[in-house]
């Protein structure tokens, strides 16, 4: 019989009311109907072993970096035994959760992680779909070596690809610029496509004491945080304007940071690539760049900013500066060149 360990977290899919944090990890999967549950499981695959560890009742927002490398010491405990797992969380941060796994924890297990957007007292409440369709991804053979799966919706997306793209709707999980990996139909998952590379060259470590920060540019914006990034963060990202521009007065900042930690250069617009070599003058892409910026492709600020993290984890860093071309090179395996 298939194993697959449920970690709830809390969110939505697990409300009472408006609190996003109340029901135990048991309340969550019985009143999902999809627990080990003497009244059976209707909308769960059959055949399944169900083990439960109620990891955290909080609402997403609330997840700190401690909660999520013990999130993924545990997973990695757990796939190393021989079981699938499904993460359930609220969906506002599901997709660092997720990418953040796929960086630390190495298995061919499926891991999968899920939440609800309505719910569990509003009409048409997604969260028993959601988690009967990750549980079937999560038993199924077929889904394994994917890396981490993020399934809302009947649809498999990859971690480093799916991006909550809508504020309410059921179908918010999107991944531009790829498209998901597949589909659960009839309660089955079937794989269309498969990720390129793994999302990781090497393993990687994560320290939570470290401080990488996320700067979103906006028009106008004088500079002013990046005096406190300076002198209290481990390295930085920039969320920069389309395709990697920032205004011509912030480049010699820039580059001055670039001398004591690493920049990596983001787009703000949710889709897409950077750009390398397109513009040309002061703020353009290939003037950022050339100042020592390093190209985030098509990784969003947010993963961008998780990925800079785990690699000053994991000795990217030290009393000489930064590895830059090791850094260079982990963005550019996720860019789609077959690079490094
Ligand atoms: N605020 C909730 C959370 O992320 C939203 C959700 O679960 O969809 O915890």
């Amino acid at each position: 019989m298939a194993r697959v360990t449920v970690f709830t977290l809390g969110g939505t899919i697990s409300a009472r009311g408006g609190d996003a944090a109340r029901m135990t990890g048991t309340e969550v999967l019985a009143g999902l109907g999809v627990a080990p549950a003497p009244t059976g499981a209707p909308a769960a695959p059959s055949g399944l072993d169900v083990e439960l560890r109620d990891f955290r009742r909080v609402p997403s927002s609330s997840l700190s970096f401690e909660d999520l490398t013990a999130l993924a010491a545990e997973v990695t405990e757990t796939v190393a035994a021989g079981s699938g797992v499904v993460v359930v969380q609220g969906t506002d941060t599901l997709e660092e959760t997720a990418f953040l796994l796929d960086l630390l924890c190495t298995t061919e297990q499926p891991i999968v992680v899920t939440g609800a957007m309505r719910r569990p007292d509003l009409p048409g409440a997604d969260g028993p779909a959601n988690l009967a369709a990750a549980l079937a991804v999560a038993a199924d053979p077929g889904c394994r070596n994917l890396g981490v799966l993020v399934v809302l919706a009947d649809e498999i997306h990859a971690a480093r690809f799916a991006r909550k793209s809508h504020t309410t709707s059921v179908a918010t999980f999107t991944s531009p610029g790829a498209g998901p990996l597949g589909a659960v139909v009839e309660g089955r998952p079937r794989i269309l496509l498969r990720p390129a590379v793994p999302t990781r060259l090497c393993p990687l470590h994560f320290d939570p004491s470290l401080r990488v920060a996320l700067l979103t540019l906006s028009v106008g914006d004088r500079g002013e945080l990046l005096e406190t990034v300076a002198e209290r963060y481990d390295g930085l990202v920039v969320a920069a304007f389309g395709a990697g521009h920032a205004p011509a007065w912030l480049v010699d900042p820039l580059a001055a940071l670039t001398t004591r930690m690493p920049v990596v250069l983001a787009s703000r617009t949710g889709a897409g690539a950077t750009l390398s070599h397109t513009y040309r003058g002061p703020g353009s892409e290939s003037d950022l760049l050339h100042r020592g910026l390093i190209p985030a492709g098509p990784l969003p600020p947010a993963k961008a900013r998780l990925l800079l993290h785990a690699l000053l984890s994991s000795g990217a860093r030290g009393p000489a500066g930064y590895d830059r071309p090791r850094i260079t090179a982990a963005f550019a395996h996720l860019d789609g060149t077959g690079r490094a």
